[in-house]
């Protein structure tokens, strides 16, 4: 196939994507600091926004302790406590519930996954989102109103983390251990740390030598920058501000810090895919038009899309469902045609995708050699795609300098960075540089040891890749549970909440069986892992040499696809088999045999 019928060159295309990818495929790209154990920048953690008060420790025992007080966790917490559990206690770093949005309040913080389907359990509190895409602080503000009304504050620790989860066999109770000194033991213990939870910090060389302020975009220094989220920043006007990272986060704030700050310096590796937002405030007649299920509806018709199933209506109906969705399934081979032909046709859709993406840069971007840097060359889903109206304009401001660092910055001096030898002085760095995401494992995102039977580890039983039974129960573990995510056995689904609240009402479902029945101990038992990890190596669809083309990101593992773990795949091929899985659990949920556990 040529030119001529695609509209595109593919040889051309292909060989321009390599020579961008191989810019930016540089040694040592990926490494980061590790903020367990770094004395200069172990203190970016710190909670910027609840003050730190002292408390008596804890010692009685609960029946579950549930690590992580997110929109997984809170969910779970909701599903117990309408099955009457009553005994739960929540364990947090953070200084309140909200997880991800607990920590993630910088300037412009939104979800761009629809507000409709985000936020959780709209149907039975009532509440209708003020916008079809809202920013953080309406959902930390939600999260934290589901937790009032659910009751789930009553026993929550926070700012606490747990040091320490060990299996007490002869208690039949797992110990808990936090870095505040309490002790105590949980009959069940629910891990729901989340993908985002361990901000990501570079090494470049010379970070300490800084003396300017700094943080990370997770915690956001409005002390330092003036404003609050949503309000202008008011303490940058005489401020030279540099930011470090260009993905979603990072696209976010650029808009408030360009108003904001005397002069902002963008330093981008590699430019995000920015596509419409068409961000709106929901209709005055949007509410009175909802029929019961409707957000069951409304998530399982985005689901649907995204793994490429037929549906009527595209309700949620934005970049997700027609690019994302298009890219993501294929289109079918037709009767006759060659492999190579079909992979080219499939390529052309995503050309042209790509192609909307980099006019849209040409004609929002003013300087000519701004919006050539601001132009992604790879395919759609080699990087996450982002969403913003406001972010290409912020750079016909005067104060607002890009710079292209495909290989990233040389290195921090005290008064600025050194980028291709030149220097450019700053008063201030701001890493939006992401977190240890899914390809960090789920025993180091836990941030503990988890020690089951045996003195085995979570980190040992998983240390040859993920091993369980529906990616929520692991054998060695008893009476654990691991909150559902990717790279853990279980799907993915772009919109985390479906995934999570799935989890809780699976989770929470078996837990008030087992208390039930007396509170039995659980183990997964050999059989069931071992047929649980066949499946989901059955289904592993080995995408290492297409995914070898794309730019380097953490969906290629950083360039470098051919590492991936098979055993941490999905339940289906791609981003796995949702309404399969979905299906799979609430029978064996309703069975009530809790068939593939052994109870003591
Ligand atoms: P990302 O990992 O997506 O982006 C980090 C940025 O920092 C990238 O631009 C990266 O460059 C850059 N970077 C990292 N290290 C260096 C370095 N050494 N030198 C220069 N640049 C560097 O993090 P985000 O916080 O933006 O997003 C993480 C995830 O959070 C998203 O994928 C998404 O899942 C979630 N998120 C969701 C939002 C939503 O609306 N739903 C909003 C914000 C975040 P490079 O691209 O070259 O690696």
């Amino acid at each position: 196939m040529t030119q001529a019928s695609t509209g595109f060159d593919p040889e051309a295309v292909r060989a321009k994507y390599l020579r961008e990818r191989d810019k930016r495929l540089i040694s040592g790209r990926a490494e980061i600091r590790d903020l367990d154990n770094d004395p200069e920048f172990g203190h970016y953690r710190r909670d910027p926004f609840t003050p730190w008060s002292e408390r008596d420790t804890i010692s009685n025992d609960v029946d579950v302790c549930i690590l992580g007080g997110g929109i997984a966790g809170i969910a779970l917490g909701v599903e117990l406590r309408k099955a009457g559990v009553e005994n739960i206690r929540f364990v947090d770093t953070a200084g309140g519930f909200g997880g991800t949005w607990y920590w993630n309040r910088y300037p412009g913080v939104m979800c761009d996954v629809e507000s409709y389907i985000y936020l959780p359990m709209l149907e039975e509190t009532g509440y209708i989102p003020k916008r079809r895409y809202a920013f953080g602080d309406e959902i930390l503000e939600y999260l934290q109103s589901l937790a009032t009304q659910f009751d789930l504050n009553r026993d929550a620790l926070f700012h606490t983390s747990v040091k320490r989860a060990s299996w007490d066999e002869s208690a039949k109770r797992w110990i808990i251990e936090t870095d505040r000194g309490d002790r105590f033991a949980t009959r069940y213990y629910t891990i729901a740390p989340g993908i985002l939870n361990l901000l990501k910090l570079p090494t470049i060389p010379g970070m300490a030598e800084f003396k300017g302020h700094s943080f990370h975009s997770a915690r956001w220094d409005y002390e330092f920058t003036g404003g609050a989220p949503g309000e202008p920043l008011t303490k940058l006007k005489d401020k030279v501000v540099g930011m470090i990272g260009t993905g979603a986060t990072g696209i976010q704030c650029v808009p408030a810090l360009a108003d904001g700050s005397k002069h902002l310096w963008i330093f981008q590796r590699t430019p995000s895919a920015i596509g419409a937002r068409n961000n709106q405030a929901t209709d005055s007649t949007f509410a009175s038009n909802l029929k019961p299920g409707w957000q069951q509806e409304r998530m399982d018709n985005f689901q649907a899309i995204m793994l490429g199933r037929p549906v009527e209506d595209d309700l949620t109906n934005d970049g997700w469902t027609h690019h994302y969705a298009k890219v993501q399934n294929p289109p079918a081979r037709l009767p006759g045609e060659s492999a190579a032909d079909w992979f080219t046709r499939w390529e052309a859709v995503d050309y042209e995708i790509m192609q909307a993406h980099r006019s849209r840069v040409e004609s929002t971007v003013g300087d000519t050699a701004t919006a050539e840097i601001l132009k992604p060359w790879y395919r759609y889903l080699c990087k996450r795609p982002c969403f913003h109206d406001e972010y290409l304009p912020s750079f016909n401001n005067d104060n607002v300098t890009l710079v292209d660092c495909p290989s990233g910055i040389d290195r921090v001096v005290e008064d600025g960075v050194i980028v291709d030898g030149k220097k450019i002085e700053l008063d201030c760095i701001i890493y939006a540089t992401g977190f240890e995401a899914e390809a960090t494992p789920l025993y180091r995102r836990a941030g503990h040891d988890v020690i089951g039977t045996n003195g085995q580890t979570l980190a040992d039983l998983w240390s040859g890749g993920a091993s369980s039974l529906y990616g929520l129960m692991i054998r060695g573990l008893p009476n654990l549970f691991a909150m559902p995510g990717p790279a853990q056995q279980s799907v993915v689904t772009v919109n985390y909440t479906q995934l999570a609240v799935l989890g809780a009402e699976v989770v929470g479902r078996t837990i008030a069986q087992l208390l039930s029945k007396g509170g039995p101990t659980f183990e997964v038992s050999a059989a069931a892992e071992h047929d649980w990890n066949q499946k989901i190596l059955a289904s592993f669809a080995d995408a290492s040499a297409l995914m070898a083309a794309c730019t380097p990101s953490r969906i290629n593992n950083e360039g470098h696809p051919e590492s991936r773990n098979p055993l941490n795949g999905n339940y289906g091929r791609g981003f796995g088999d949702y309404f399969g899985y979905r299906e799979l659990l609430n029978d064996w949920v309703a069975a009530g045999q809790f068939e593939g556990l052994e109870l003591r």
